[in-house]
């Protein structure tokens, strides 16, 4: 029998009853190429990836067969601020909830899976590269750090699809995301928009139980979910910024209600620190550029106050809120550091050495990645022969004018090394190496391993990708 019809699934969201979703049926697709499974996923759920077979994946993932019922969520959500309640999940469907060996409890949610009644205009399918772009930011990220959904499984349709924005149709794949949670801020937002507080309090409930079980039990458990929220919202936020990611639509129906990042369309990894990198051509006014996606969540938030007034006091929503900006500037302080080596640095100098080295970073726009990737390298295979010595222009070869700053943020990090006895530099060197991995995400990566599959149906170099990230070299 299929071990992924087995598993401990319970009908958490299911047993809300249907003012929170419809019932659907999957597309049936020609084909079943499966082209993805994250074995790396397969322990959580209590499985051993060589007693699952490739069929195994395939019967439940790519045909959905043997597990009813399959949920369409019904959410709205600013999109680009713009109030929209034509949205839900118009392309997928909840599959089922499954509770994993770490105790928690994890959706597994269809991505391509056909039309439901929030598809619109659109034909409820996911391009094959989209498929692609969304295992290896998810995979990405999580080696990264970041808390992230992950794709467990992609398997091409053999369905054509005709996209606008292409000359040719283009294939077309089915992926199954596990994920923390698919209640968005969108979901809340519905509720609000339906005058339904009662529900949005037995949501509110729900999410608190599943999600956030350690309040149960607390009496003024609204409020601190609501602080803990905005908390997990400015650790990933942090996390993107450190990460040099740019997720590119942060919309409300884009914003989980557990924190974790998810939905990955046309994000990219920035090439050089640049404020206003904007990752979709279709953000023409930069709402989500990189340095945005603070400030972003931050209203995301706020506008989520408005459900969440039925619930909890104004003023606990503001106070709760008020947190944000310290919360994110301390993690965004720590996660630099630690890509610059130091777990802890009880210096004064620390808050002057990340402001140092993003000034530097944002100057010269050297390579964000490669500036980290090259100060890994260079730290462990020379700090032994000349200790103290770290990095020098020709290793990254700053623009010329970068280099009175350079100068300064040499002479701080030197200052800095001077501090640590020698075995405590090997640790510098290990976290360096941990934190600044040499394969990263950047678009023409992505592109290069997209045009193997488009043109030769080439594989390999899309899986060599995988394995260098999930192998963090
Ligand atoms: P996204 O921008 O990916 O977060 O999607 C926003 C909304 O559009 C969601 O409700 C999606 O389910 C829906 N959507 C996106 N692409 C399609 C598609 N090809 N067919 C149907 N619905 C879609
Ligand atoms: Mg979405
Ligand atoms: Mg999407």
């Amino acid at each position: 029998s299929n071990p992924f019809l087995t598993l401990n699934y319970e009908s958490a969201l299911e047993s809300l009853g249907d003012d929170y979703y419809d019932e659907v049926a999957a597309a049936e697709f020609p084909q079943h190429i499966l082209r993805w499974r994250n074995d790396a996923l397969l322990p959580r759920l209590g499985l051993d990836p060589e007693a699952v077979t490739d069929e195994d994946f395939i019967t439940a993932f790519g045909k959905f067969q043997g597990r009813k019922p399959l949920l369409a969520l019904r959410y709205h959500g600013y999109q680009f601020g713009e109030y929209n309640r034509q949205l839900g999940d118009g392309r997928g469907f909840l599959y089922g909830q499954v509770r994993a060996s770490d105790g928690e409890l994890y959706d597994f949610g269809t991505k391509g899976s056909g039309r439901t009644p929030y598809s619109r205009g659109g034909d409820g399918m996911l391009t094959l590269k989209g498929g692609v772009r969304e295992v290896l930011a998810a995979e990405a990220l999580h080696y990264l750090g970041v808390r992230t959904s992950r794709c467990l499984s992609m398997i091409e349709t053999g369905l054509s699809l005709w996209r606008g924005d292409e000359p040719s149709p283009t294939r077309s794949s089915v992926m199954v995301r596990m994920s923390s949670s698919h209640i968005r801020f969108g979901t809340f937002e519905r509720l609000h928009y339906l005058q339904r507080p009662d529900l949005t309090k037995k949501l509110l409930d729900h999410v608190i139980e599943q999600y956030y079980p350690h309040l149960s039990a607390q009496q003024d458990k609204y409020v601190l979910f609501y602080a803990e929220l905005v908390e997990r919202f400015a650790k990933l936020a942090a996390q993107w910024m450190a990460a040099g990611f740019c997720h590119a639509v942060l919309n409300t129906d884009n914003m989980s209600i557990t924190g974790e990042s998810f939905d990955y369309g046309p994000y990219a990894f920035i090439p050089t620190y640049d404020p206003y990198f904007t990752a979709a051509y279709f953000d023409y006014y930069r709402r989500y550029c990189y340095s945005h996606q603070p400030s972003i969540c931050k209203l995301n938030l706020e506008m989520l106050q408005e459900p969440l007034k039925a619930i909890i006091d104004k003023g606990d929503l503001e106070a709760g809120l008020a947190g944000f900006d310290e919360r994110y500037y301390a993690e965004y302080g720590f996660l630099m550091l630690r890509k610059l080596g130091f777990e802890q640095l009880p210096h004064p100098e620390a808050n002057e050495l990340v402001n140092l080295t993003v000034e530097f970073l944002q100057d010269s726009q050297v390579g964000y990645h490669q500036f980290f990737y090259e100060m890994a390298r260079t730290f462990s295979s020379k700090w032994r022969d000349e200790p103290g010595f770290v990095l020098n222009n020709s290793d990254i070869v700053p623009v010329p004018g970068a280099s009175a700053i350079f100068d300064n943020w040499c002479i701080l990090y030197h200052k800095i090394l001077n501090g640590f006895d020698c075995d405590r530099i090997d640790v510098i060197a290990q976290t360096l190496a941990h934190q600044n991995p040499k394969t990263v995400l950047h678009r023409p990566v992505i592109e290069s391993t997209w045009e193997a599959i488009a043109q030769e149906d080439n594989w390999q170099l899309f899986y060599e990708l995988l394995k260098q990230i999930q192998s963090r070299s």
